[in-house]
């Protein structure tokens, strides 16, 4: 019966959706008096009946979100205000006469010390200096080289945090994506995140195996260990291109260019050049000198000196612009990285830079990106998925997927985690494991979570205090689950909209175990300094060691001097006995924490 009525709701939701007039979108920063003039309205009677409707609004004043609904219903047509990124972007791609291919744009990925940076300098190295004698090389964030006459141009800060941290906010630069593995070590935790990131964000990897040099090397072991992370290579009947290289010996760098060249060309990247400029802020930074700078790397039409722009709640205009040669630019292509000088403050990483057509329009849209945020207090995000309201968000966004992290104690955990998960999915929705590891949840597990609107399920394993800070920042929901029968289920019943309110766990402090006392009638007692936080008696806590969970229970006993007490603060000394444990050890650490029913 309910489902029916559902059913019903749903295909009377359909039918509204297909009479409603289409909406008519304005752009952030926009008047009233454009609006008129957009609409072919007399400015005159809108102000007027929308003073008659209780606004007070002037001819010149920005639209806001909230005046919307009753401004639609007077000029008798849904309105929506989108950003001007958003606007000239689609403009941009739906111009198909004016599309025209743009170089790729590479970020070199891997473990650490696999090679990343020595391969960044190789290629800088044998493309760049050569050309330019004389140029002084500066880190900008990314650069540029030309082979054969074909441009590309590198990140040049290697490894992920770089990657997801932009695709966190919503930008993405990377075109395609040069996976570096040490033929000597293998596929390596790193390695997996990398090849996480990448997939998720949808960009092709392209293999670089690199050390093939040293006595150790084992090319087929690697090319073995990656089709076991689905990549499989060319030569194995795959479509995952592989370069076997020595960034230290400088060998078949070219070969890894060509790949790039090869590669970007079948992917045809495309890019409209007539459009206002637009592009991210990859690096920014205060120089105590010149002010503001940003390296910004152009994706859309040509960017030009003098320029006014926006970018976040920045706005400014182009004074001057640098290659990473320090040799200034008229104007930017497409794909090209330039430090652009002329910011009103220093940007964030991750923000879209967008040129506008004056000065006025810009302090128009950061007018209104500024009252938008004051009225949310707190930055405009995306809202992010949590387990509790998934069901309702699956409802509202007709999301198909449910896409989830999994951190595991270890192999075994995470293997029977990946066999048992996706079968949970249901006709509605697919559940999908974009990345599962085993060790504690990182920074970069919350990274792309935030930036695949993912949630973090961890098995028998846990969050720092640090990283559920970053999570609570990235809106990122990670649930920590101790046995695998209560994961099932609450996943089944998020799935069917049924999930219980959640019980959190709420960090409270850690001690460090400095002296072990065996006391009869009493038992092990760890004589502890309170090195974070708080610990209270009545809290659960668990043991670690070298970073490993050895025992998970609660604290029986917790005395200061020979008196009970109920809270001890951080700076001071503490015994405190464990419930059922007794193997503890100098150094360990204690850590205090409760669980709390949250009702949402
Ligand atoms: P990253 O952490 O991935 O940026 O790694 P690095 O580029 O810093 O390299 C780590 C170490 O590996 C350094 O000591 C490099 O000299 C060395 N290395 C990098 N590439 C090669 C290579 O092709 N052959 C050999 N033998 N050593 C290399």
């Amino acid at each position: 019966m309910a489902m029916k009525k559902e059913t019903e709701a749903k295909k009377k939701k359909k039918t509204a959706k297909e009479k409603a007039p289409p909406s008519y979108a304005i752009q952030e920063g926009t008047t009233f008096r454009q609006l008129c003039e957009q609409l072919n309205i007399k400015g005159k009677d809108l102000i007027e009946a929308l003073t008659g409707a209780g606004f007070n609004v002037n001819i010149n004043d920005i639209i806001e979100d909230d005046i919307l609904p009753s401004l639609s219903e007077i000029i008798k047509k849904p309105l929506t205000i989108k950003s001007i990124e958003e606007s000239i972007k689609n403009q941009a791609m739906a111009d198909e006469a004016n599309l025209v291919l743009r170089p790729p744009v590479v970020t070199v990925m891997g473990h650490v010390d696999h090679g990343k940076t020595t391969l960044l300098d190789a290629i800088r190295k044998t493309n760049v200096a050569e050309r330019e004698f004389g140029g002084i090389t500066q880190h900008i964030g990314a650069y540029r080289i030309t082979y054969k006459g074909k441009p590309i141009t590198f990140i040049d800060t290697p490894g992920h945090e770089a990657f997801t941290k932009l695709r966190a906010r919503g930008a993405q630069v990377t075109d395609i994506v040069v996976l570096v593995v040490a033929a000597d070590d293998g596929v390596m935790p790193q390695t997996k995140e990398a090849i996480a990131h990448a997939k998720a964000a949808g960009v092709p990897i392209l293999v670089a195996i690199n050390k093939i040099d040293k006595a150790e090397a084992n090319l087929d072991r690697v090319k073995q260990q990656l089709s076991k992370e689905g990549l499989l290579i060319e030569e194995w009947g795959g479509d995952t291109i592989c370069v076997e290289i020595s960034a230290k010996e400088k060998k078949n760098i070219d070969e890894l260019l060509e790949m790039i060249t090869l590669l970007s060309e079948v992917m045809e990247i495309k890019t409209n050049r007539q459009v206002p400029a637009q592009g991210v802020v990859l690096e920014a930074r205060l120089d105590p000198r010149r002010g503001p700078l940003a390296t910004v790397i152009v994706q859309l039409g040509v960017l030009r000196q003098g320029e006014a722009f926006v970018s976040g709640l920045c706005s400014g205009k182009v004074k001057a612009m640098f290659d990473e040669q320090g040799r200034p630019l008229k104007q930017a292509e497409p794909s090209v990285p330039v430090e652009i000088l002329g910011f009103s403050e220093v940007p964030q990483a991750g923000d879209l830079f967008q040129a506008v057509a004056d000065q006025d329009t810009a302090d128009k849209i950061i007018a209104y990106r500024r009252s938008k945020l004051k009225k949310k207090e707190g930055p405009a995000r995306p809202e992010k998925l949590t387990l509790d309201q998934l069901f309702k968000q699956l409802e509202e966004k007709e999301k198909k997927e449910l896409p989830l992290i999994i951190k595991a104690d270890v192999q075994g955990s995470v293997e029977t985690l990946c066999d048992l998960i996706p079968s949970l999915s249901t006709d509605e929705v697919k559940i999908n494991i974009i990345h599962a590891s085993t060790g504690q949840i990182t920074e970069s597990d919350v990274l792309l979570a935030s930036a695949s609107n993912a949630i973090i399920i961890g098995y028998n394993t846990k969050a720092p205090a640090k990283i559920q800070e970053v999570a609570k920042e990235e809106h990122v929901e990670i649930r920590l689950y101790r046995v695998i029968y209560q994961l099932i289920d609450d996943l089944k019943k998020a799935l069917a909209g049924l999930l219980e309110p959640e019980e959190k766990e709420v960090y409270l402090g850690r001690a460090e175990i400095r002296r072990i006392f065996n006391i009869p009638r009493v038992g092990v007692v760890a004589g502890c300094y309170v090195t974070d936080g708080k610990i209270l008696h009545n809290a659960q806590a668990r043991v670690i060691r070298n970073d490993e969970i050895i025992y998970t229970g609660r604290i029986a006993s917790l005395k200061h001097l020979k008196n009970s007490v109920t809270e001890i603060k951080k700076g001071y000394e503490c015994g405190i006995v464990l419930d059922k444990f007794k193997d503890i050890e100098k150094g360990d650490i204690i850590e205090a924490f409760i669980i709390e029913k949250e009702t949402k």
